[in-house]
């Protein structure tokens, strides 16, 4: 049967000669993966609807159980300013990754959608200063809505105050609650006072208005990379577009257009 619904592109993956399957974010279906026949020919009537993180309408063929076959794709948004600067594409590929690794596919999930398109949506439309911080508002509040955020507001267990987050138990403890014979020498990264003042914010104040913090950019460095070790836990894997900016950040400190 014919669905009309909306999607965002998360991914899309070659298959056979000029044939492609798109993984979209649905309002209505959550994650559903679809058959696009042809895009790749070049007069193909999808033209750039395919392209990561495209939100258009879309119309789907087939029983939800089987691939569905993408009938129409219009765009209503392309992004593509995010796709052309390294950057910004880079740090979405990151909420990609989360999306498409934590959460599973098929659930509908109105709440998420809408966060995911409003997150585009701001970080197209604000200044190049403030979206650093941006970035890691936008993990931060992904990973909470999804259910997978760090504790960072005292120990974990007894509530005290703590400065030392141990990426193993996805929270902070203190001193007496992280000694216990199989917590015996885990690895735990002290934290600067301000990341965690920066953390509350960034889980408190609405998005839309996220960029009248300015966070050091040291803080912002310290809480991306705790989050990394956090995520790199949960998945029991580096995020591989984490990797992938590590590698290059001595390439180039300057935003470069690579895509
Ligand atoms: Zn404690």
């Amino acid at each position: 049967m014919l669905q009309r619904t909306e999607g965002i592109v998360l991914k899309t993956q070659k298959y056979g000669e000029a044939d492609l399957i798109v993984t979209y974010l649905t309002p209505d279906r959550g994650i559903v993966n679809a058959f696009a026949k042809s895009p790749r020919k070049t007069k193909s009537r999808f033209g750039s609807s395919l392209e990561p993180l495209t939100h258009g309408k879309i119309s789907l063929w087939g029983k939800e159980q089987s691939l569905p076959r993408i009938t129409q794709a219009d765009i209503i948004t392309p992004f593509q300013s995010i796709r052309e600067i390294y950057r910004d594409f880079v740090n979405v590929s990151r909420l990609t990754e989360i999306l498409l690794c934590l959460v599973p596919p098929g659930i509908p999930n109105q709440r998420l959608f809408a966060f995911h398109l409003n997150i585009l949506h701001q970080i197209q439309a604000s200044p190049d200063g403030s979206r650093d911080a941006l970035h890691v508002i936008s993990r931060i509040r992904l990973l909470a809505l999804i259910g997978y955020a760090p504790r960072l507001k005292g120990c974990g267990k007894c509530g005290k105050e703590s400065l030392d987050f141990y990426p193993d138990s996805g929270t902070t403890l203190c001193s007496a609650c992280a000694v216990t014979p199989d917590r015996a020498g885990k690895p735990f990264i002290r934290i600067d006072s301000k990341v965690i003042h920066f953390y509350a914010h960034s889980t408190e104040w609405p998005i839309h208005i996220s960029n009248r913090l300015k966070p050091a950019h040291q803080t912002i460095a310290d809480l991306s990379s705790l989050l990394d070790r956090h995520l790199t836990h949960i998945l029991s894997k580096k995020l591989r577009s984490s990797e992938f900016l590590t590698e290059h950040k001595s390439h180039s400190a300057k935003e470069e257009k690579v895509f």
